[in-house]
């Protein structure tokens, strides 16, 4: 494609809706994938801006159509996926495309183009992603408590996957996380396009630079540890526990 193809993800309730929403506010020529769900809309969400909802019998006649660049089965039995004519559209306006897309997804594409740049974002500590993860149910109208713990344990294990993304943003305070995704699509337009930067904004090739996840070493420990996760291999112990202070 003529733009570039970014893919973002992070455990749910990381803040990544919120990240993308602000990015698109400050970036332009970024379009947004609406990605096909068989899940049921939450709160506010319409059919055709947050996802595309459809059955899962018309979904998987999509998948034996060929009209899924990925798709993958994300908690539990619901399916999510990618639409082909998502990148031509984008392809077809010479824009940037975003993908907000799991773990599974995020290989799936890198397989099928390994030059789109990756992007994993990371709550600070299991704590705030629990409250956070709590307040975006709220706000969508019910906390289901068995979801809230599957989404909660299912963190660690997409969190192990980090290594396979290119930048890692930990969003700790908002405006520096969107600062830092801002500067990753900047930077990128740069380095590929050779699209210009201002002088002065050349800050934002060291922001973008510090992301890289060969420079988040440092970073990222604190956070790997407090969600139980040692330095070479797979998980230590699951970090929620029943803390009554939670929330
Ligand atoms: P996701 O899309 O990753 O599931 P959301 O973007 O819906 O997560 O964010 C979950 C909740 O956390 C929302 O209530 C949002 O306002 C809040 N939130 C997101 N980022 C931050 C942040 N950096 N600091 C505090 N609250 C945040
Ligand atoms: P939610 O149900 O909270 O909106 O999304 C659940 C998860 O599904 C998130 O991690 C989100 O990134 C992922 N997801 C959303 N759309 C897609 C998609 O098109 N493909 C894949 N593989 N995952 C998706």
């Amino acid at each position: 494609m003529a733009g570039i193809l970014f893919i973002i993800s992070a455990p749910s309730g990381s803040g990544k809706s919120t990240l993308v929403s602000e990015l698109r506010k400050q970036v332009s020529g970024v379009d947004f994938s609406v990605s096909w769900t068989t899940r049921q809309p939450r709160g506010s969400e319409e059919s055709g801006r947050e996802y595309h909802f459809t059955t899962r019998e018309e979904f998987l006649r999509m998948v034996d159509a060929g009209m899924f660049l990925e798709y993958a089965q994300v908690f539990g039995n619901h399916l999510y996926g990618t639409a082909r004519q998502s990148l031509d559209e984008a392809r077809a306006q010479g824009h940037d495309l975003l993908l907000d897309i799991d773990v599974q997804g995020a290989a799936q594409v890198r397989a099928k183009m390994p030059e789109a740049v990756s992007i994993f974002v990371l709550p600070p500590n299991p704590k705030v992603l629990r409250t956070r993860l709590r307040n975006r149910f709220r706000a969508e109208g019910a906390v289901n408590e068995a979801e809230l713990y599957r989404r909660l344990s299912e963190a660690s294990k997409e969190i192990e996957n980090y290594r396979q993304y290119g930048y890692i943003l930990v969003n700790d305070i908002l405006d520096r996380a969107v600062a830092q995704l801002e500067a990753i699509v900047l930077a990128e337009r740069f380095y590929r396009n050779g699209e210009a930067i201002a002088y002065r904004s050349r800050r934002v090739l060291e922001v973008a630079a510090a992301c890289l996840q060969q420079n988040s070493q440092e970073r990222l420990k604190p956070v790997l540890e407090a969600f139980g996760i040692l330095g070479e291999s797979g998980q230590q112990q699951l970090p929620f526990g029943d803390d009554p202070d939670d929330d």
